[in-house]
């Protein structure tokens, strides 16, 4: 980090602020110009704001130059990071398809999309059992039946599941679940985020509506710094002006989420498309992008669905996208087992 301090600042208040950074660790390196003192801070400056010290009245520039978050960074971790979830990897050139509805609604649903997805090759399974809706008048999940009905169909499928917590209070209730998600709107809960790091399980954490790379790098900082470095990302579209698409699928998101970081990113098509038919495009680009996963919506009825059934699969369009998916990854040179 570098400090650039206003045009006279008296010698006093400069070792005054260089005493403060010593007592956390912080050496500083001066470079005293004709007409300005440069601060070099040197050390692990993750743990200050830049705005206390542009908030100080001597300091005029402050400057980043190593990124806030170091746990999910790849400069501090350079090799790809593989999260197991009973024996499916994610990452490092091992893909997997999550696939299932967007809310759990009855045992057949339930039954019926477990075989069906599993058939289509998929690897793991999804279901909202808590949802995060806009409206209070909306459908809000069966909730704690809804986690019954995945249990048992993780049972007859053999598939791992992954399904949404809302409030950090529900977590005794997550006991079998294998993937717990974080919603895009619940991103930024970092008192959830923090429980959430002191668990031993996969996090699989959205990105926010409207948040950036670094504000998203930086939720998975918070799991992890807690002890949890099981985090996958998931890119799932963010607000842009466009009306035309649900979200905006960031697709660049992919590469430089890869670059900065060494987790796993899966894309999210369904959520950011909210169209069915541009699911499986979307797929294609997130895949070339060099996603190391996708989560699909799949629902045996759409037409009735409770909750996102314009965006979801049937089974048999499931079945005729995983073939291209196969292809694809394949052709990428990852693999599906
Ligand atoms: C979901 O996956 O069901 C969901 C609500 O997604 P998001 O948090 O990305 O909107
Ligand atoms: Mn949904």
């Amino acid at each position: 980090m570098i400090v650039i301090l206003k045009k006279g600042t008296p010698r006093v208040k400069i070792e005054e602020m260089i005493r403060s950074l010593d007592k956390m660790d912080i050496k500083v390196q001066e470079i005293q110009g004709v007409h300005e003192c440069v601060l070099g801070l040197i050390g692990d400056t993750s743990a200050i704001d830049p705005e206390d010290l542009r908030s100080m009245d001597i300091v005029a520039q402050v400057k980043r130059i190593q990124e806030p978050y170091k746990k999910a960074n790849r400069k501090f971790h350079p090799e790809n990071t593989v999260v197991d979830v009973c024996g499916r990897k994610i990452g490092d050139g091992h893909f997997q398809v999550i696939a299932g509805p967007c809310s759990v609604e009855s045992r057949e649903q339930m039954v019926a999309v477990s075989h069906a997805v599993k058939a289509s090759g998929a690897g793991l399974m999804r279901g909202g059992a808590f949802k995060p809706r806009t409206s209070p008048y909306a459908f809000q999940g069966l909730r704690q039946e809804g986690l019954e009905l995945l249990l048992e169909a993780k049972k007859a499928s053999g598939m791992p599941i992954v399904t949404e917590i809302m409030d950090a209070s529900h977590l005794p209730l997550f006991d079998d679940v294998d993937v717990i998600q974080v919603g895009a709107r619940n991103m930024q809960n970092f008192e959830l985020l923090k429980t959430l790091g002191k668990i031993d399980k996969p996090i699989l954490l959205k990105r926010g509506l409207a948040s950036t790379i670094d504000e998203f790098l930086m939720s998975a900082e918070y799991i992890m710094a807690g002890g949890n470095s099981k985090v996958i990302l998931c890119e799932r579209g963010i607000r842009t002006f466009e009306t035309a698409t649900r979200n905006t699928l960031d697709i660049s998101a992919i590469p430089i989420l890869k670059k900065r970081s060494h987790l796993p990113v899966i894309v999210d098509p369904s959520h950011a498309a909210g169209i069915r038919w541009m699911v499986e495009p979307l797929s294609m680009a997130a895949i070339a992008a060099g996603a190391d996963g996708l989560i699909i919506e799949v629902h045996n009825n759409p037409e009735k669905a409770l909750c996102d059934g314009a965006q979801s699969l049937t089974p048999e369009d499931f079945d005729t996208l995983m073939g291209k998916v196969r292809s694809a990854v394949t052709f990428f040179g990852k693999s599906m087992d």
